[in-house]
């Protein structure tokens, strides 16, 4: 398998398409630290788990990422991948800012990121490893009514191609993949109500050209090729998976 002996850290792994990427990751033979706040949530995306070795860490992204790398090195010794995968959306646009609302995204979908990427990176240096970042097509494309989320994306894209461009002598590939709209709990957990998520989701339907919103799993096996040695070559690539919306 192509991950065998590959030891990866999934944030968000507790919900939505960071438990689908712990699946595909551990279907390729993959170790896992899974990080979230969620203890139920992480329980059970590890109990989901056939056949592979996982630890779950209780962290928070804007704050715990040394405690992150101490756990999963005091467990395993070693680490590969990096999947930066939680994310948390925002609403409205420049007229309605909520600026601590902005902080808050900014603060888990870049900081974050950024934060627990520098406290890995010396120990991808040691594995040639790499980064996978989970982002959105709405960092590439810009969509009004969502300013917060499609800056901290953007500027996230631009820090997987900064860092890719940094660590490639090096032997460290940092890509992301951009997803379009995926049937998650982040549409819910955003505040969007039951009877407004059917006009929701058919929206984004209308709005992707292949006529449907996309799967979890879809996101998940091309995070699997980007973490792995099949994606030897690439690096400070953003991957829209989005049936063409970008
Ligand atoms: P979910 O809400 O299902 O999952 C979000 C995950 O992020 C949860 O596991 C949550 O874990 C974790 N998380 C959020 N904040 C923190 C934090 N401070 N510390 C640790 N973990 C945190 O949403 P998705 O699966 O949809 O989102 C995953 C990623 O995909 C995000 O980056 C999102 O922007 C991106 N994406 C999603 C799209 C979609 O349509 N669904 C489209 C494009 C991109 P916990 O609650 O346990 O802390």
């Amino acid at each position: 398998m192509s991950l065998s002996n590959k030891v990866v850290i999934v944030t968000g792994a507790s919900s939505g398409i960071g438990a689908a990427i712990a699946q595909v990751l551990a279907r390729e033979g993959a170790t896992l630290a899974l990080v979230g706040r969620n203890v139920a949530n992480l329980e059970a995306t590890k109990n989901n788990l056939k056949g592979t070795k996982a630890e779950i860490v209780v962290a928070d992204v804007t704050k715990d990422a040394a405690a992150i790398v101490k756990q999963t090195l005091d467990k395993f010794g070693r680490i590969d991948v990096l999947v930066n995968n939680a994310g948390i959306l925002g609403a409205g646009g420049l007229i309605d800012l909520d600026i601590e609302e902005f902080d808050s995204v900014m603060n888990t979908n870049l900081r974050g990121v950024i934060l627990l990427t520098k406290a890995v990176l010396p120990h991808l240096l040691k594995t040639k490893g790499a980064v996978v970042n989970v982002s959105s097509c709405a960092g590439i494309r810009p969509f009004a009514g969502a300013l917060s989320y499609g800056v901290s994306k953007a500027a996230l894209d631009q820090f997987t191609k900064i860092v890719a461009m940094e660590m490639a002598p090096q032997g460290v590939r940092v890509n992301s993949v951009n997803p379009g709209f995926v049937v998650t709990n982040i549409h819910k957990t955003f505040g969007i109500a039951d009877e407004d998520y059917k006009g929701v989701l058919q929206r984004a339907i209308n709005a992707h050209p292949m006529g449907r919103v996309g799967d979890v799993t879809e996101v998940a096996e091309a995070v699997a090729f980007l973490a792995s040695s099949k994606a030897s070559f690439t690096t400070g690539a953003l991957f829209p998976i989005d049936g063409g919306k970008h």
